[in-house]
């Protein structure tokens, strides 16, 4: 079977290799899955670098945090051969071998089985950074954002995360504003839906006033860092946002007055641990609130091959949308 395998050489340093390799290496495990589709994140990005991103421990390793596919055997009741499946998180591609490779053995629990209405293609096409992006909606909604209750900022718009996050939320009737640091993709982030183009560098900047005027009912964060610092001071009374990344900087250089004086929330989003019933629920608010034809305008088709360069891409946020990957 064909995988993408990372192999460490004598000086530590591991490489992407694209090559055939034999079934039994795979830890057996109750549940094989013949893997159709995979896709690209930023921690995959992170898993392909030569020393793994301090996420993969042992080599050799396949990574692939995420992939959609048939069930080929299974030893869990809750699965039989024939089952359509899609799988994010539990650090598969990380501690365990992933999608990259056309087979995968995989503990029952990590499943979800695929909603109807959702091809294989469309689940990887959306991936865990699709995915996360709708727990994140699912977080604001869960805390009382409504349309009416004004517009909604998506930081790192044209990445994975903010490309699902502007379609989900403009098809839901939401006002969204997007922030880039491509003014050349403003085009690609208004066909998702985006009303409004604010450019990175207008808003990533170091906290001067801890309050600035209320301007954003809700906010779906990848970047963190001085841009996230700088939102909070922005958001309107009792208005939530979603810390969902770290592209710009885990750090938070700001002071609890958001809080304190505008009852502002900031709502903790991780896909890799999320219990069954949220991600169920997630898979099939997916089904039903992102446009087709809007996730289609945001893949870029890749294989195996492809997929050592868009790694490093992805490391310098230069891989716009989403990336999928056949197997
Ligand atoms: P992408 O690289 O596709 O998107 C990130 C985007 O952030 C880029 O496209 C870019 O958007 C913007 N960006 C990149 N670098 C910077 C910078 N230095 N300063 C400001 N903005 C920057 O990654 P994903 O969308 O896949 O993931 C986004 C983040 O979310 C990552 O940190 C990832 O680890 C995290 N994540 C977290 C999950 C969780 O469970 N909490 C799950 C999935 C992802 P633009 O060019 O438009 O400015």
């Amino acid at each position: 079977m064909r995988a993408l395998i990372m192999e460490q050489g004598p000086d530590g340093v591991a490489q992407p290799v694209v090559k055939d390799i034999d079934g039994g290496l795979l830890v057996k495990r109750d549940v094989t899955v013949k893997v159709e589709y995979s896709t690209l994140n930023y921690k995959d990005g992170l898993c392909m670098s030569p020393k793994g991103g301090g996420l993969v421990r042992t080599y050799p390793h396949i990574p692939g945090i995420d992939f959609a596919g048939t069930v080929e055997a299974s030893e869990d009741s809750r699965f039989s051969p024939g089952d359509k499946v899609v799988l994010t998180g539990w650090r598969v591609g990380e501690t365990y071998w992933g999608g990259y490779c056309q087979e995968a053995r995989v503990d029952g629990d990590w499943l979800v089985p695929l909603p109807d209405g959702i091809t294989t293609a469309q689940a990887m096409s959306v991936g865990t950074a699709g995915l996360t992006a709708m727990l994140a909606v699912q977080a604001l909604e869960d805390h009382g954002l409504k349309p009416e209750n004004g517009p909604v900022l998506v930081t790192g718009a044209a990445g994975g995360v903010g490309s699902v996050a502007t379609a989900i939320l403009a098809n839901l009737g939401y006002e969204v504003a997007g922030v880039t640091g491509r003014p050349e993709q403003a085009d690609y982030l208004k066909s998702l839906g985006a009303s409004q183009i604010i450019a990175r560098g207008d808003i990533n900047e170091t906290v001067k006033r801890p309050l600035e005027s209320e301007t954003w009912a809700g906010c779906v964060d990848a970047v963190g860092g001085d841009m996230l610092a700088r939102v909070l001071g922005q958001m309107k009374y009792g208005g939530s946002v979603a810390a969902v990344g770290l592209a710009g900087g885990a750090g938070l250089p700001t002071t609890v007055i958001p809080f304190l004086l505008r009852g502002v929330n900031l709502l903790g989003i991780d896909s890799v641990m999320q219990p069954f019933e949220n991600r169920q629920r997630a898979w099939a608010r997916v089904a039903k609130d992102l446009p087709m034809d809007k996730l289609e305008a945001m893949v870029v088709p890749a294989t195996l091959e492809d997929l050592p360069q868009l790694g490093a891409d992805i490391l310098k946020g230069q891989v716009k949308g989403r990336v999928l990957v056949k197997l």
